[in-house]
């Protein structure tokens, strides 16, 4: 295995919902099959959408995957790889240090340390463990989708509860699909109240 400090990197791939994170990742991890370098894809054990063995992009696009609880967990299990993704990062429930720490520590080691992960929460705000690895990532992509009113480059994922926004005491963290969330611009997007 050809692992070297210098090839060490944290690459963060966000944006709201329906913009495609997974499937940046999935696309990134073919590449990475296709070269024959060892890796490992995680994804967090809340995640349950489509089974918890895999990744799958919103269109369908699947890849294998080990849940985990923790970022303990991934430090762990990363002896044997040299490419490392983590999907949903959001959904892991450590501490925003402890997450960044891992991350850094993984990356000085010469993994490359791919991760994917809502940046802003239902009420618009960062969460905290995306917003520490956006300001750590030697690269950063941020996705869009587009708005379901408008048309518009959309930014924000808007929780909808019966069709109208989901109130600001709700819990931050639910999982769900296209009954639950749309991408909305920042015009559309309703303010939790
Ligand atoms: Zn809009």
């Amino acid at each position: 295995m050809t692992r070297q400090p210098s090839s060490g990197r944290i690459e963060v791939v966000c944006g709201c919902m329906y913009s495609g994170k997974t499937e940046e990742l999935i696309r990134r991890m073919r590449q990475v099959e296709i070269a024959r370098q060892p890796f490992r894809i995680f994804t967090p054990r809340l995640d349950t959408r489509y089974g918890s063995n895999l990744v799958a992009s919103h269109t369908g696009r699947k890849l294998e995957a080990v849940p985990v609880s923790s970022i303990a967990e991934i430090l762990d299990n990363v002896e044997d790889v040299q490419v490392v993704a983590i999907d949903e990062l959001h959904f892991l429930a450590d501490s925003p240090e402890a997450i960044l720490e891992g991350c850094q520590q993984m990356a000085d080691h010469g993994l490359r340390v791919v991760v994917a992960g809502l940046d802003q929460n239902y009420r618009a705000e960062p969460f905290p463990a995306m917003a520490a690895l956006l300001a750590a990532a030697d690269q950063v992509d941020k996705l869009f989708a587009i708005c379901v009113r408008c048309g518009a480059y959309a930014t924000r994922s808007q929780r909808l509860i019966d069709g109208r926004a989901a109130p600001a005491n709700a819990p931050t963290i639910v999982v769900g699909g296209l009954d639950l969330y749309e991408a909305r611009c920042r015009v559309c997007y309703e303010a939790a109240r």
